[in-house]
């Protein structure tokens, strides 16, 4: 690949198609680096955090809900249908100190690019634990978003727990109080991390119940969660809590690693900095979208808005090289 590319994006979640659908929209031909598929070891994951989410309710104009895979192959065929291409590698490297800036893949090769912008998420933190693992990818109501998938049936008039004492965990937490029968916070310490007006909510709520010093070492249940094992961080006694839900909320990581060195400032938890109001970062021509750039909302629609600003703004950058 020698000539240059006026749009590359990394990543292939909500932010990623959406940008690749407006710039192919504006001529743009925007070149997707979506990740390597799933056998191999990649930097983002082909399709995004959608990709291990069962169920998606909340995303406005699908009534009847749809599931996270289905999106974004929904996502993917819109942006081609307007003259995206996609490639199944990932970016390892870049170049931003000269233009056009220097992208290099995971094969080796270097991609020359006028504006690049950078979709590549942010990954939910997880306990490690091998059936946490399996029954959140089953659907089997293990999942590390509780505004995504706490409303679903399933939960309803349920025991629940979420794992965590930040203000992410607090706040599901709180969500998940409307419609749980009980809502456990299982935290390893002895006090909670999140704000004090976040703390407050909890401890008013009177279905919600804080489970101090503890861990969660195993997660039973088949098909579906039948409960969790617990592990006393004081006293290193065992015990089974019943639940038909759980919900992790121990942090995000960013995919951010790759830009290190390239120059792009990023905040102290490693999200990248926008300007504000815009998908600008401090480098010229180069945009972020999505997760990697908000540790607030971190929702579908959230980042697919993002990536429609990422592309305008690419697309007035484009311009403005040609005036
Ligand atoms: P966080 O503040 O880093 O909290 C992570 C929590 O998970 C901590 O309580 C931590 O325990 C626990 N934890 C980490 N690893 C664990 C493990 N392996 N096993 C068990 N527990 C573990 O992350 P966050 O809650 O996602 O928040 C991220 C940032 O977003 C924060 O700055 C937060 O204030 C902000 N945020 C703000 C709002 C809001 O204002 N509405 C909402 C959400 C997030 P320890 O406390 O023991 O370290």
């Amino acid at each position: 690949m020698s000539e240059v590319e006026n749009v590359v994006i990394i990543g292939s979640g909500p932010a990623g198609w959406t940008s690749a659908i407006y710039a192919a929209r504006a001529d743009l031909k925007p070149l997707v680096f979506v990740g390597v598929p799933k056998s191999q070891p990649s930097i983002v994951l082909p399709g995004g955090q959608l990709m291990l989410t069962t169920e998606v309710e909340n995303y406005p104009g699908f009534p009847d809900g749809i599931t996270g895979p289905e999106m974004m192959q929904a996502f993917q065929k819109q942006a081609e249908r307007f003259g995206t291409r996609s490639c199944g590698e990932d970016i390892v490297s870049c170049d931003f100190s000269e233009k056009p800036f220097k992208l290099e893949t995971s094969k080796g090769k270097t991609v020359l690019a006028n504006s690049v912008i950078i979709a590549t998420g942010a990954t939910a933190n997880w306990l490690g634990l091998e059936n946490e693992m399996r029954l959140a990818q089953t659907g089997g109501g293990v999942s590390a978003c509780a505004v995504c998938d706490g409303a679903l049936p399933a939960f309803r008039d349920q025991p629940l727990a979420v794992v965590g004492g930040g203000d992410s965990a607090l706040e599901e937490a709180s969500y998940l109080t409307k419609f749980a029968s009980k809502v456990y916070v299982i935290h390893r310490r002895d006090e909670f991390r999140a704000s004090k007006a976040m703390q407050k909510r909890i401890f008013d709520a009177p279905n919600a119940e804080p489970l101090w010093n503890k861990t969660v070492v195993d997660v039973l249940g088949d098909d579906v969660i039948t409960g969790v094992r617990l592990e006393d961080t004081v006293t290193g006694e065992e015990s089974i809590l019943d639940l038909r839900g759980l919900f992790i909320a121990i942090g995000h990581t960013p995919t951010t690693s790759f830009l290190k060195d390239s120059g792009l400032e990023l905040d102290q938890a490693n999200y990248i900095k926008l300007r504000s109001r815009s998908s600008k970062t401090n480098i010229e021509g180069v945009f972020a979208a999505g997760d990697v750039a908000d540790s607030v909302y971190r929702q579908a629609i959230s980042a697919a808005g993002m990536g429609c600003q990422a592309a305008l703004d690419a697309e007035h950058y484009i311009s403005s090289l040609n005036d």
